[in-house]
């Protein structure tokens, strides 16, 4: 994959912003990050049977606050490390997934 991003930043609204070389620029809502977060334990839960309606989710405080990106770490040409700030940090996002997530905001020529 030769397409590269060239400008990674937290918008004011708090989503991920990334320009891509080829001038596409994408937005992302960090909980659609976390939610399709790739690590093996993620993919596990979700494949998981839901718990049953009359049971509650209890969430840790780090999971209530709202989500944020605490760092992104490039891992190799190929991919992210996304740490996330309820300390989730596992899932690597590889270039061609984060094209496919997101929404196109603008093309710059
Ligand atoms: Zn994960």
């Amino acid at each position: 994959m030769s397409i590269q991003p060239t400008k990674l930043e937290i918008t004011a609204g708090g989503r991920l912003r990334i320009a891509w070389s080829d001038g596409q620029v994408r937005e992302y809502a960090v909980r659609e990050l976390r939610d399709k977060c790739p690590c093996a334990t993620c993919r596990e839960k979700r494949s998981a049977p839901p718990p049953p309606a009359t049971s509650l989710p209890i969430l840790s405080a780090a999971e209530a606050a709202p989500l944020r990106i605490a760092a992104m770490n490039p891992v190799g040409h190929y991919a992210y490390g996304i740490d996330f700030s309820d300390g989730h940090s596992t899932g690597i996002f590889t270039l061609e997934s984060l094209r496919e997530m997101g929404e196109e905001v603008a093309r710059s020529k």
